[in-house]
């Protein structure tokens, strides 16, 4: 046996597990700025969408308004391009809009030019349409690259990924409910899903029920529900 060849073997299964966390762990900042929680001592929670605005958003403002709850929606600009009047109608209810890209591509291994151009398109998408400038950014399935970092400071933008992400737009709802209410605690930010990525008529069924479900029941725990704004700069 070669000790070397081992040595580096080993090297590189250490080198893709350490990329593979740069790129999609939760709490890595290495391709940016990043938040995966808020306060620890407060028992606070943020609901967070992402891949919205959609035909099917409407739905989910009502579930929400039922509970007097405000979120925060990671928009792809595609999507607001096709249904303006959503997004609009988001804001209008005083949820706080963030920022998801253009047209949702994985963005690693993408030239910092590209990822630049799908943050930039998007926020000047979400601005016209809505008049909102957003301070916040996800990354379109949680992979951040070369290039994040710096196209989040040139556009005034945070990272932000998640707590506990609801795996909404493949499990049912009880199932999401489940984990949803498993892994909220003080400070946690829950992703759901109000679109799949920029496709038009999403069912969002399964999202809308689980908000239905576990959002009362958060709320008897003690649990407010904060925009991200209020939930990570509360002095602002
Ligand atoms: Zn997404």
């Amino acid at each position: 046996m070669d000790s070397g060849i081992l040595g580096v073997a080993s090297g590189a299964v250490a080198a893709s597990g350490f990329l593979a966390y740069a790129v999609g762990g939760r709490s890595s900042s290495i391709f940016g700025e990043s938040y995966y929680h808020g306060d620890r001592n407060r028992p606070v929670l943020a609901l967070t969408f992402d891949d919205g605005p959609s035909e099917s958003t409407p739905k989910l403002l009502a579930a929400l308004d039922k509970f007097h709850v405000s979120a925060t929606f990671f928009m792809c600009g595609e999507n607001i391009r096709r249904c303006p009047d959503v997004a609009r109608e988001v804001a209008a209810r005083g949820h706080e809009l963030g920022n998801h890209t253009d047209s949702h591509p994985f963005l690693g291994f993408k030239s910092p030019r590209f990822i630049y151009e799908e943050m930039a398109r998007a926020q000047q998408t979400i601005q016209e349409t809505t008049g909102v400038t957003p301070r916040w950014f996800r990354a379109p399935y949680g992979a951040r690259w070369f290039g994040v970092g710096q196209a989040q400071q040139a556009l005034r933008l945070r990272g932000v990924m998640w707590t506990v992400i609801g795996r909404d737009w493949h499990w049912p709802a009880a199932r999401v409910s489940e984990r949803v209410l498993k892994h909220a605690a003080n400070g946690g930010i829950i992703c759901l899903h109000d679109g799949r990525t920029v496709q038009p008529e999403p069912d969002i069924s399964a999202t809308i029920e689980a908000v239905e479900y576990t959002v009362p029941r958060l709320q008897e725990r003690g649990f407010e529900f904060l925009t991200l704004s209020q939930f990570l700069c509360p002095t602002n």
